[in-house]
């Protein structure tokens, strides 16, 4: 062992795991490219400002998780905690919604920041997969951006999942709604934060983990009933479209999320295999993002799901991806001139498509068998100095242990024709 460590709350993503992560990265993807959304790839670090005002000032992720750092120019920059800000931004700065093709459909893939208390599932380096519908208002986005991260898990094979949803009304009734809670929770027997909070953001009360504080918040005011008519319009138009493609949700009144720019719809993905980092998804509308980072209005829609989080949903489900095995072809040289020989075969067999490996370190059969084995390969090329003099390779299928001599200039086809 070196006298490093990953630092505290990150991890290494090493074989054979890491190839479930990638594979759940594809998944998702394969969703949202299957329904228009275009890569978009922006930078691990940003103005600061655009988090603290995108995120919002009140959000846990700006007064306590973010990574900031000042570079030696000066410029205040913060990694980034999360990619919707980052992504707004973009499009906004190339003009994406200048072209008349409204709503800009979007989706990204890769780390985020977060200076959180270290534990199972909740990290300070994670990998999320995410998608943005910018620049609409329209209910079938909402619903078409739930029913893609639905699809997305159960072509994982993941079961155990819930989806909460909730709408957080607009600028027209949130407001009306948040007097309201202010008002019950100024009566409740908080500790000094909270109250604090309750001034600031008091949806987010809603949100305390804590049972005591959910013992007091039984009979908080909902939201549900104070919905204005447009927005409880528009929630029931995506509660219909997402029930007519046949995905199980539940209402939650209480689901605010912790952001600070959502409006109108929100969702959460919730697997209860995961004890309390129980959220492997979630995302909502953000109708007012864009002008808060100074942009012009541009109702929109999206969602970002945990990749570390799935993952562990689906070890705690125990479901094992059909994962192909990385090599096809494992080739066993014997001796120098059978090394140069099946070297050069390897080589031709990947140049046709084909995944191939070697022995390399110049093992002897039996270290060089067991490699082939743990390779996962279905056919070995084995060589010595016998079977080149007689210009011969012996292909052996690893399943069934059967082997046969192949010409030199015939193995390309043999191999073909073996793997189908
Ligand atoms: P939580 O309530 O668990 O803190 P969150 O509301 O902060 O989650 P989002 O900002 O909505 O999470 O991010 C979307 C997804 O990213 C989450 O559902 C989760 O799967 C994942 N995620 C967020 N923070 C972390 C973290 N620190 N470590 C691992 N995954 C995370
Ligand atoms: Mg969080």
């Amino acid at each position: 062992m070196s006298t490093f460590q990953a630092p505290k709350g990150t991890y290494d993503l090493i074989p054979p795991r890491s190839a479930v992560f990638l594979a759940v990265r594809d998944t998702i993807a394969t969703q949202v490219r299957n329904a228009g959304y275009g890569y978009v790839e922006t930078p691990g670090f940003e103005d600061v400002n655009l988090f603290a005002r995108g995120v919002g000032e009140s959000t846990d992720i700006v007064t306590k998780e973010m990574y900031t750092l000042t570079t030696k120019g000066g410029d205040q920059l913060a990694l980034r905690p999360e990619g919707t800000a980052s992504v707004l931004r973009a499009a906004l700065q190339a003009n994406l919604h200048k072209q008349g093709n409204l709503p800009v459909k979007l989706w990204y893939s890769g780390s985020y920041y977060r200076y959180e208390r270290a534990q199972a599932g909740r990290y300070r380096h994670f990998s999320q997969v995410g998608a943005e519908a910018i620049g609409a208002e329209d209910p079938a986005l909402d619903a078409e951006l739930i029913i893609l991260a639905d699809q997305a898990y159960r072509a994982l094979g993941l079961r155990q999942y819930r989806i909460l949803l909730n709408s957080l009304g607009d600028k027209e009734c949130r407001p009306v709604y948040r007097e309201a809670l202010q008002s019950f929770l100024r009566g409740l027997d908080l500790d000094e934060e909270t109250l604090r909070r309750a001034e600031i953001n008091p949806l987010r009360v809603l949100d305390d983990k804590r049972a005591d504080v959910q013992k007091q918040l039984v009979d908080a005011p909902l939201l549900r009933d104070y919905l204005c008519d447009a927005c409880k319009a528009y929630h029931e138009q995506v509660r219909e479209l997402i029930t007519a493609a046949g995905v199980v949700f539940e209402d939650d009144p209480k689901l605010v999320r912790g952001l600070d720019y959502y409006t109108r719809t929100t969702f959460e993905f919730v697997h209860d295999g995961l004890g309390s980092q129980s959220a492997v998804g979630g995302g909502g509308r953000y109708d007012g993002l864009s002008e808060m980072i100074g942009g012009p209005a541009l109702p929109s829609v999206g969602w970002a799901l945990g990749v570390d989080r799935t993952v562990l949903a689906l070890e705690a489900e125990g479901v094992a991806l059909d994962l192909p095995a990385a090599t096809s072809v494992f080739a066993v040289a014997l001796g120098e001139e059978a090394r140069r020989i099946l070297f050069g075969k390897v080589t031709e067999l990947r140049r046709a498509g084909i995944a191939a490996d070697f022995s390399f370190g110049g093992k002897g059969l039996k270290g060089s068998m067991k490699d082939a084995n743990r390779s996962g390969a279905r056919l070995a090329l084995v060589a010595g100095e016998r079977d080149l003099a007689e210009g011969v390779v012996q292909l052996k299928d690893m399943e069934s242990g059967e082997q046969r001599a192949v010409a030199l200039d015939g193995v390309l086809d043999a191999v073909r024709e073996l793997l189908g």
